[in-house]
């Protein structure tokens, strides 16, 4: 058994209940350990579009990296993810952060993801569940990368949990 740390997304259609889903997907792939709360988010690289429901999950998984890789994107497929614009709105986006603390550098996957560290609506919810996790590569925890991001001006807001009505 590994740990696995999934960032959840969605900004189009029913938010939460999309998050609700895919968690419950997840659950096919191995055990959710800890589930964060969820945040609403404002978008980054393409901004005029709604804003982000996001959170963050751990599992523990027997699956291979290509086989989760695998798993996550059927889960978006499942839950009607298309794929159009880069960046753009989505039902669902699923990208998995780290897998334990493998470094991993392929066509089609990088391990943990190469956009974490500047992406306040992924460490946010991250350091609620992992804050003493620390980067393979960059050597620092998870606290730490948030702390660092601060300055960024990207609005990341609580707003409630999986699971509630
Ligand atoms: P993005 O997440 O960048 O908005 P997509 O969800 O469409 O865009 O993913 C683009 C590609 O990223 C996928 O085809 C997938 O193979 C690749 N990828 C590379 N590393 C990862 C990772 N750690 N988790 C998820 N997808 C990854
Ligand atoms: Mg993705």
């Amino acid at each position: 058994m590994v740990e696995a740390v999934i960032a959840l997304g969605s900004n189009v259609g029913d938010r939460q209940a999309n998050l609700n889903k895919a968690v419950r997907l997840l659950g096919t792939a191995g055990n959710v350990t800890a589930v964060s709360s969820t945040y609403e988010t404002e978008p980054m690289y393409l901004e005029d579009q709604p804003w982000f429901l996001n959170a963050v999950v751990a599992i523990d998984t027997r699956l291979a990296p290509r086989d989760l890789l695998r798993a996550v994107q059927s889960a978006e497929a499942m839950l009607g993810r298309k794929r159009n614009v880069r960046y753009g709105p989505r039902t669902i986006d699923l990208d998995i952060l780290f897998y334990d603390g493998l470094v991993l550098s392929e066509p089609g996957l990088e391990l943990p993801h190469p956009k974490l560290a500047e992406r306040l609506f992924v460490l946010v919810p991250l350091a609620e569940i992992r804050p003493g996790l620390a980067h393979p590569v960059l050597g620092v925890t998870i606290s730490e990368l948030v702390t660092a991001l601060k300055a960024n001006e990207k609005t990341v807001r609580k707003v409630g949990v999986l699971g509630a009505p």
